[in-house]
């Protein structure tokens, strides 16, 4: 999977502004953010998409993502919130590595995909320490789930 960015990404080899990880996942800020603090919850393993993932691998990813909806929601408060994964082109998939997109929203309306702004390090940096207090409930929410190490 030399040519996968995401594999290349996960093994240090791509830069990407990294967030959180553990065994199973790694969540980076997506490069071309639809809103601020955009996050994709990417699995260690490549899998091309949702349904060819282990379903506990799965199960893992949904679970950080939720954790990481929740704080947006309670805890940063942002009024809503996108959780999705898409799955194969029609679907709206680019890079064929299964990800879950956490989007936060701050503004009604708007439509889901765009526009898609180029994220800046200054940005980088605002959204990554304004997650950083609150990411011991993304281990919580894992051994809840009773997908804790
Ligand atoms: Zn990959």
């Amino acid at each position: 999977m030399g040519g996968c960015v995401f594999c290349n990404i996960v093994r240090g080899v791509e830069e990407a502004y990294r967030v959180y990880e553990d065994d199973v996942v790694v969540v980076i800020l997506d490069k071309y953010p639809v809103s601020e603090g955009h996050l994709l919850v990417i699995t260690r393993r490549h899998y091309r998409g949702v349904e060819d993932a282990e379903p506990r691998a799965a199960a893992h990813a949904f679970t950080v993502a939720s954790a990481l909806a929740r704080i947006y929601r309670e805890r940063l408060g942002a009024p809503g919130v996108n959780v999705v994964t898409n799955s194969g082109r029609p679907a709206g998939q680019v890079i064929f590595h299964f990800h879950v997109h956490v989007i936060p929203r701050w503004h009604s309306g708007g439509p889901m995909w765009s526009p898609r702004h180029t994220l800046t390090p200054g940005e980088a940096e605002r959204v990554t320490s304004r997650l950083k207090p609150h990411l011991g409930l993304v281990s919580e929410y894992l051994s809840r789930a009773g997908l804790g190490d």
